[in-house]
């Protein structure tokens, strides 16, 4: 195989190593804010229940407030009873009291139904609490495990550029020229390989003498199509490629 060829196809595979590795590195920044936005999202529900049972509870506070004025108010005809005179006030005060009494029954109602609803409530905090952990827990994890990818990837990355600057140094100037003019025109890519008479990129099927010139590797070819620099691997044989010894 012509040698900057061979160098050439090494220098695709690290820039394609390198660029997956470095939108993989980009995507996590948002990755962790999807995941801090989760996390937000399940604390504002527990405050949301908490708000709501805190709610409640000032409501049945304001209701046994009043109740027990009302109470007060019961007692108090009750005392006057034994105190009145007439029969006349006696049948006032005892629709007093009956009045009274009706009047604590209904707040009596109200606060059961209250704590029929506190406890919903409590059961509600109480489960948001639990889902809260448990995605705190989740996400802190998946965090960790993020962090820890993106450091593998930027050993990675600091690793292919190594690699790049000493591998470009051995390439020859026009070869060197070629692959950045193709790379940058095209989005990265600059060598592919060309297989059963197609290159396997843009997929635009060769002139058979192209092809033909494509399977010896002992010249930068591009492709007509795309404008990538075409090889052959001899190693993905399939049943319609020829087969042709490289030199
Ligand atoms: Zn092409």
């Amino acid at each position: 195989m012509l040698p900057d060829l061979e160098r050439l196809i090494r220098l695709q595979r690290l820039d394609t190593t390198a660029s997956d590795a470095q939108r993989t590195v980009d995507a996590i920044p948002s990755r962790i804010d999807t995941l801090d936005a989760r996390l937000t999202a399940s604390s504002a529900a527990v405050d949301d229940a908490k708000g709501r049972l805190g709610d409640k509870k000032s409501e049945r506070a304001a209701v046994e407030k009043t109740l027990a004025a009302v109470q007060t108010r019961l007692s108090r005809f009750r005392e006057q009873l034994m105190a009145v005179k007439t029969n006349k006030e006696y049948t006032a005060m005892q629709h007093e009291i009956a009045t009274a009494e009706a009047d604590v029954q209904r707040h009596e109602d109200i606060i059961l139904e209250y704590m029929l609803e506190l406890d919903d409530l409590t059961a509600a905090v109480k489960t948001a609490d639990a889902a809260l952990t448990a995605s705190r827990a989740e996400i802190e994890q998946t965090k960790a495990a993020l962090l820890t990818e993106r450091g593998e990837l930027e050993r990675t990355l600091a690793r292919t550029a190594a690699e790049r600057s000493t591998l470009t140094e051995t390439i020859g100037a026009q070869a060197r020229a070629l692959f950045d003019r193709v790379s940058k025109q095209r989005n990265g890519i600059a060598v592919v390989e060309a297989r059963n008479g197609l290159c396997l990129l843009c997929n635009v099927r060769l002139r058979p003498q192209v092809f033909n010139h494509v399977l010896l590797n002992t010249e930068l070819i591009q492709c007509d199509s795309c404008n990538r620099i075409l090889y052959h691997d001899p190693n993905s044989r399939t049943a319609a490629a020829p087969t042709v010894d490289a030199p």
